[in-house]
């Protein structure tokens, strides 16, 4: 089931200059780092109550995010909601003719496993299906 919101994913160009603004805003000390090469992008997140923040900056221009930014600008990149059964969760959205990009999940930050709904489907919002390993 989903059940909360785990992050929002913010795509932005610079990922210092963002944080340093997100930081002087929040006043958050823990931050988490981290390069995802499969997905060339660095990010770095904090905790705002229960939900994170990921900033979510492209390290090559054939990064879906670079494209996304060079398309949109920066701004919200995604939502994603935390599921305890990704595999199970997955099917059920399926068999509700919601259409997934990703039908099998992909590892993302934090060691999740992870998996993107068409925004087309969801009334233009890109949503990210996650579970901690
Ligand atoms: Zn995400």
């Amino acid at each position: 089931m989903l059940k909360s919101i785990d992050h929002i994913g913010i795509a932005v160009r610079n990922l210092d200059e963002s944080l340093d603004t997100f930081q002087k805003l929040l006043q958050f000390e823990d931050v988490h780092r981290e390069s995802i090469a499969e997905q060339k992008v660095d990010i770095a997140s904090f905790k705002i109550g229960e939900v994170k923040i990921e900033l979510t900056c492209p390290t090559s221009d054939d990064s879906p995010i670079a494209k996304f930014i060079a398309k949109r600008g920066e701004g919200i990149h995604h939502i994603a909601f935390a599921s305890d059964g990704i595999e199970t969760d997955l099917k059920r959205i399926k068999s509700e003719d919601i259409r997934l990009i990703n039908e099998t999940p992909l590892r993302g930050a934090h060691d999740m496993l992870i998996a993107f709904i068409h925004p087309k489907s969801l009334s233009g919002v890109l949503a990210e299906v996650c579970q901690r390993k």
